[in-house]
């Protein structure tokens, strides 16, 4: 998956292609790829600061940070990164960040694209990733899954609360 710079040239490199990735490498620890990584990428070169741009297609499985439950998280999206030399980004420092565009960074002579591949896959995984955005989550207090069952704290809760109340008058 590695491709030789010199082999970049200002007009281009297009690829398309489908590939299977370590999911170790997953920013989620219980994450796991349910489908191979259809992409498509083209990669243009001016001297050592290389674009890549393209989609990528995949599925994978992660934990709702609400309720817990793995579910799946379709990526279906178009991204955009500069590439420079580890060199540079360590001489241009913070400056880099100061417009919107991405930037990552190769070693040597060449690019990874599995790591390219890997980089975006984890930028659309979500903070905080949720099932449904209506999601319920679990009982604070006995972890029921609110989405699936109810339990007695809530009752209870509300039952005390109104003694509370009561006492206060
Ligand atoms: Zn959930
Ligand atoms: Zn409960």
């Amino acid at each position: 998956m590695h491709i030789e710079i010199d082999k970049i040239d200002s007009k281009g490199l297009a690829l398309d292609d489908r590939v299977a990735l370590d999911e170790n490498l997953l920013i989620e620890e219980e994450g796991a790829f349910l489908e191979d990584i259809d992409y498509s990428m083209h990669l243009s070169r001016e001297s050592e600061k290389i674009r890549a741009r393209g989609n990528i297609h995949t599925v994978v499985s992660i934990l709702c940070a609400r309720c817990l439950e793995p579910f799946d998280l379709k990526i279906d999206a178009p991204f955009a990164v500069t590439l420079l030399p580890v060199r540079a980004i360590e001489l241009a420092g913070e400056s880099l960040g100061q417009d919107d565009m991405e930037y990552s960074f190769y070693e040597g002579n060449s690019v990874d694209v599995a790591k390219i591949l890997m980089e975006q896959v984890n930028l659309f995984i979500p903070i905080k990733p949720v099932c449904t955005p209506s999601c319920r989550g679990l009982c604070p207090q006995c972890g029921v899954n609110f989405n699936r069952e109810h339990c007695q704290c809530e009752r209870l809760n509300n039952e005390t609360s109104f003694l509370f109340e009561n006492i206060k008058r």
